[in-house]
């Protein structure tokens, strides 16, 4: 895990964080598009730590990855253009706000489904696509196994969900196969990252911010990240 030529610090600090902490409005205007922006809200931090517990039943696993979802939501949506309306209020005419494009959420199957649960409330106008990407035991590599995309991804912003960036295996192909079909803008949310999982989608996807709550040190020989949480989808689902 801390083998090779960059030790895990090396690479972390080679791929130099912006560290969020929602009080920094109008920062990330100013950073190159594949830093990652790790959210270090306390609240989000707290949720960090009880999903990271073992001893954290799935029905409550549940509950603060659908917070800590919603909270990386709101960081990943910041820069979202507005367009003006029109709002009648019982008092008078003023004017408001709505999203000037259409919003597409796309989890990958299946631990993304966890992460779509917390924030869809937030916009439930949008669209939710899904892609299914497992690894092919003979090849090692990505294999795409479903997917079911929208026609509207080139208009849309694009929201790829997963909560472990491992490796990048799923997230590389998953972006691979939005572009492919017209998708313009993408941001990626997960919530526990590592150097191996940031540096395979800065190579391959330079273009598509990724937006997380922690980048762990590694990955272990089983390729799960260390320290982690075990398997997001088998403690979402109690699996
Ligand atoms: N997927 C998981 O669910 N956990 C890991 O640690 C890595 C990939």
């Amino acid at each position: 895990m801390r083998g090779g030529l960059f030790s895990w610090w090396d690479r972390i600090t080679k791929i130099d964080p912006v560290v969020e902490n929602f009080a920094t409005k109008g920062k990330r205007g100013t950073m190159r598009p594949m830093q990652p922006v790790v959210v270090q809200h306390p609240l989000a931090q707290c949720h960090l730590a009880a999903i990271r517990a073992q001893a954290t039943p799935s029905h409550q696993f549940r509950r603060h990855l659908n917070l800590l979802a919603r909270m990386l939501f709101l960081e990943a949506s910041r820069e979202l253009p507005l367009r003006e309306i029109s709002v009648r209020t019982p008092i008078t005419q003023t004017t408001g706000a709505a999203l000037a494009r259409p919003v597409v959420f796309v989890p990958i199957l299946r631990a993304g489904l966890g992460l779509l649960d917390g924030i869809l409330p937030l916009v439930p106008e949008a669209t939710v696509a899904h892609v299914g990407i497992k690894r092919n035991e003979e090849t090692a590599l990505p294999q795409s196994y479903y997917a079911n995309l929208p026609a509207n991804l080139g208009s849309a912003d694009v929201f790829l969900l997963d909560p472990m960036l491992a490796t990048g295996g799923s997230a590389c192909e998953a972006a691979r196969q939005l572009k492919a079909a017209g998708a313009l803008r993408i941001t990626m949310i997960c919530v526990v990252s590592c150097p191996e999982g940031l540096s395979a989608m800065e190579s391959a996807h330079p273009d598509v911010p990724i937006v997380t709550a922690a980048i762990d040190q590694g990955l272990n020989d089983k390729c799960y990240i260390v320290p982690g949480l075990g398997d997001a989808g088998d403690r979402y689902f109690g699996t």
